[in-house]
C-alpha cells in the first residue's frame, strides 16, 4: 500500500509530537527523581549500596553507571512508545484506504478490487473483502441473467399468445358485426378461431410442462420400463401418419428388453416430440429410425434419427433453447411453439442424463444418454456436433 504525501507528513508529525512529549515527560521524571534522591538520605544510601554491588573484578571496575542504565531504559521505553504510536497510526491509515476502496466499489465500480497487499491480519481482511465482492458480483450477475431470461420468456409467450388471439378476436368480430354472407362463412370463421384457440391451449400447456420440469421439486413417477418395448409402441403409433408423408418408421433394437428406471410418461413425451419433429422438419426424408443400445452396465443410449433436410450448423447449439425455431420453421405451417426440445432436455436432465444433436446431409440424430438406475447421474461426454469436427478425426 502506498502512503500519500499527506499521510507521510502526518506520520512524521506524529513522531515529532510524540518525541517532544516524551522528552518533556523524561525531563520531569529526572527532575522529580533527582529531587527525591536529594531530599531522602535513606534513598541515597540505598543507591550507593546498589552501585557498589554492581562492580566487576578485582579492580572494582564499574560496568554500568546507575545513571546510564536508567537513561538506557528510558530511551528504550521512549523508542517503544514512538514505534507503537506510529504503527497504530499506520494501521488506521490502512483501514482508511480499505474503507475508501469499499466506498469506490459500492459506488458502482463492481469490476474493481482492492489492489494492494498488506501484512498479517489486515491482508486477510483485504482478501476476504475481495472474495466477498466477487461472490456478491456473481450473485448479482446470476440474478440479472435469470431476470433477463424471465423477461425473454414473458416476451416470447406474450408474442406467441397475441398472434392467435388477434386471429380469434378478428374472426369472432366478423361474426359479431354480422359481416358474413352465409352459414358456411360463420362455420369457416368459428373453425379458424377454434383451431387458433387450440394452438393457444397447446402453448400454455407446453409452457406449464416446461416450468414444471424446471422445478426440481416436481415429483417423478419412476418405474422400471423397457425402452425397447416403448420404442416399438411409438413406431407403431406413428406408422400411419408417417406413411401419409411417404416416410418409414423403423426400430433398430436388441431382441432382449432394455430396462431402466424412469418416468414412462415423461420419456414418452420426449420421444413423441423427437419423432414429431422428424416428421415435421425432415423435408425430403424417407426414414425415421428409433435406435437403442446399452453403453455400460449403468448407462443406455437411445436415439431418434431421420434423413431429409439437415439442421443448419449454426442452429445446432440453439435448438434446445426455449422458443428457438430454425429460421423458416416459424413461417412454416408446422405450428410449433419451439418448446418441445427445451422440455425434452429438462426431462432428460431430471433423469440424470443428457441429450444432444448431430446433423449432416445424411442424417439428423437426436441422441439421449440415460442412467439405468434412478437417482444416478451420468457424465456428459462432449458430443461432436458438427460434421466438420467429425471429419477431422
Ligand atoms: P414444439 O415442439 O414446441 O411444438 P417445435 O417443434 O418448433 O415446437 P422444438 O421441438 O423445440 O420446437 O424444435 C426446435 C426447432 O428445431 C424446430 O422448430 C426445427 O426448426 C428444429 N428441428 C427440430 N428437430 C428437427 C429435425 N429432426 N430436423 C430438422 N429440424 C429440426
Ligand atoms: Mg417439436
Amino acid at each position: 500500500m502506498k502512503l500519500t504525501t499527506r499521510e507521510k507528513s502526518a506520520l512524521i508529525m506524529e513522531a515529532f509530537v510524540t518525541i517532544v512529549i516524551l522528552l518533556l515527560v523524561n525531563l520531569s521524571v529526572i527532575v522529580i527523581l533527582n529531587d527525591m534522591i536529594q531530599t531522602n538520605p535513606g534513598l541515597q544510601d540505598g543507591i550507593f549500596i546498589i552501585k557498589r554491588s554492581m562492580v566487576i573484578g578485582p579492580n572494582h571496575y564499574q560496568l554500568w553507571s546507575w545513571e546510564n542504565i536508567f537513561i538506557g531504559l528510558m530511551i528504550a521505553a521512549d523508542a517503544g512508545v514512538v514505534y507503537w504510536r506510529l504503527i497504530r497510526r499506520y494501521h488506521q491509515m490502512q483501514l482508511r484506504h480499505i474503507i475508501d476502496e469499499l466506498h469506490y466499489i459500492a459506488n458502482g465500480h463492481f469490476d474493481h478490487r482492492i489492489p494492494f497487499t498488506l501484512k498479517g491480519d489486515t491482508q486477510r481482511v483485504v482478501t476476504s473483502v475481495n472474495a466477498l465482492v466477487d461472490s456478491v458480483i456473481s450473485s448479482i450477475e446470476d440474478e440479472r441473467r435469470i431476470e433477463k431470461s424471465k423477461d425473454e420468456l414473458i416476451t416470447n409467450v406474450s408474442h406467441d399468445l397475441r398472434t392467435p388471439l388477434t386471429s380469434i378476436i378478428g374472426y369472432l368480430g366478423l361474426i359479431e358485426d354480422h359481416q358474413y354472407h352465409s352459414e358456411d362463412d360463420i362455420l369457416k370463421y368459428t373453425h379458424t378461431a377454434f383451431s387458433k384457440a387450440k394452438q393457444m391451449k397447446s402453448l400454455v400447456e407446453d409452457l406449464f410442462e416446461y416450468t414444471k420440469m424446471r422445478q426440481t421439486d416436481t415429483p417423478m413417477n419412476i418405474s422400471k420400463i423397457d425402452i425397447n418395448q416403448m420404442l416399438e409402441q411409438l413406431a407403431a403409433s406413428f406408422e400411419l401418419e408417417a406413411e401419409d408423408k411417404g416416410i418409414k418408421v423403423s426400430v433398430d433394437i436388441d431382441d432382449k428388453p432394455l430396462q431402466i428406471e424412469a418416468d414412462a410418461e415423461k420419456l414418452g413425451r420426449v420421444f413423441n416430440n423427437l419423432i414429431t419433429n422428424a416428421l415435421k422438419y425432415g423435408d425430403g426424408g424417407h426414414n425415421i429410425i428409433l435406435r437403442s443400445k446399452p453403453v455400460s452396465e449403468r448407462e443406455i443410449q437411445v436415439s431418434v434419427e431421420n434423413d431429409g433436410s439437415p439442421i443448419p450448423e449454426a442452429s445446432l447449439k440453439q435448438v434446445f433453447e426455449r422458443f428457438y425455431r430454425v429460421e423458416g420453421s416459424r413461417s412454416k405451417a408446422t405450428g410449433g411453439t419451439g418448446l418441445g426440445l427445451a422440455i425434452a432436455q429438462s426431462i432428460v436432465d431430471r433423469h440424470g442424463g443428457y441429450i444432444y444433436v448431430t446433423s449432416d446431409n445424411e442424417m439428423t440424430r437426436f441422441i439421449i444418454h440415460l442412467p439405468v438406475k434412478n437417482g444416478e447421474k451420468i457424465e456428459h461426454v462432449q458430443p461432436k456436433i458438427s460434421p466438420e469436427e467429425n471429419r477431422e478425426e
